[in-house]
């Protein structure tokens, strides 16, 4: 296993970019076990851990540039439906570098105080200082997700929304955010074995929660709301990238590989410091 293998990688994110066009990606026609840009899916583990020393590497640069006069940051936001993933992805793909260099929020039904403002109120609190890496389970997306299927709010409502979240979007990368959108896309079928084995499993009850069943009840009306999504709000300054999920080591790889690309793309280098090296090392050479 080695750099042939990681060079093949280099397909993925071209294979899994929604299109600018609307329409150009076809979310019904997509297979969610599909595993494009590597194989075999057995070697998908072992590849993400290759990748791992990297990503610590560059995230530690980033906090470093951070630490110094820098203004940059990444924002991931993992979305998908109950079971997609977004947890796993969370502690295999965040979990690789150093705590502190993350920030990581979720994002639930909004509170009485979060519902007093406009949606993207607690998303601008949330945001990741410079330095860091955000990362967003959940995240304003459910504002036309979950908003426009349960009639949470009217339909001019959410309509206007892609376009706020657009031009909120473009604002954020004109800062110096870096931004990842990451879309998981598991299977009806699939959902329906990770909800069962939840049920099952005493470890895994606690997951559960009877209105994932309502939610699933849905289905057309939630791949209808991701279809509007993907045509409405994949830019070029922040496209989406639709993961197949059925299989989750594809899924984790593939979203490393994704910020991977995302922290390359900064050229992060080591911040210069504001002392003199050597003076430095005279003064604490005379402690000896
Ligand atoms: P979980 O991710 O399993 O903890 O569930 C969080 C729940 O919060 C999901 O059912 C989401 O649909 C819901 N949720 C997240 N954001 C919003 C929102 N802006 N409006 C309404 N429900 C939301
Ligand atoms: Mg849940």
């Amino acid at each position: 296993m080695g750099k042939k293998k990681l060079a093949r990688l280099d397909s993925l994110p071209d294979a899994l970019r929604a299109g600018a066009e609307p329409g150009s990606f076809d979310l019904a026609g997509m297979d969610r076990a599909a595993t494009p840009g590597i194989k075999d899916v057995a070697t998908a583990a072992d590849l993400r851990a290759l990748l791992g020393d990297e990503l610590a590497d560059l995230q530690e640069r980033l906090f470093a540039e951070g630490r110094t006069d820098g203004t940059r940051s990444v924002l991931l936001v993992i979305q998908g439906l109950d079971t997609a993933g977004k947890g796993g992805i969370v502690r295999h793909v965040a979990g690789m570098v150093d705590p502190q260099g993350l920030a990581i929020r979720s994002f639930g039904v909004p509170t009485p105080e979060e519902r007093e403002h406009d949606f993207l109120w607690r998303i601008r609190k949330a945001l990741p200082p410079a330095g860091r890496i955000g990362v967003f389970d959940r995240s304003h997306y459910e504002d036309v997700l979950v908003a426009r299927v349960k009639n949470l709010v009217a339909p001019e409502v959410w309509e206007a929304r892609y376009d706020e979240i657009v031009a909120f979007e473009r604002e954020l990368v004109a800062s110096g955010t870096t931004i990842v959108k990451v879309a998981l896309m598991v299977s009806h079928d699939e959902q329906h074995d990770r909800l069962a084995a939840r049920l099952e499993r005493p470890d895994k009850q606690w997951k559960y929660n009877p209105s994932d069943v309502d939610t699933r009840l849905l289905w057309d009306d939630y791949q209808e709301a991701y279809q509007a999504v993907l045509d409405r709000t994949s830019i070029p300054e922040a496209p989406w990238y639709v993961v197949p999920a059925d299989s989750k080591d594809y899924a984790r790889l593939a979203v490393t590989k994704l910020l991977l690309d995302a922290l390359r793309t900064l050229d992060l280098g080591w911040p210069t410091v504001d002392y003199d090296v050597e003076v430095e090392k005279a003064r604490l050479a005379a402690t000896r």
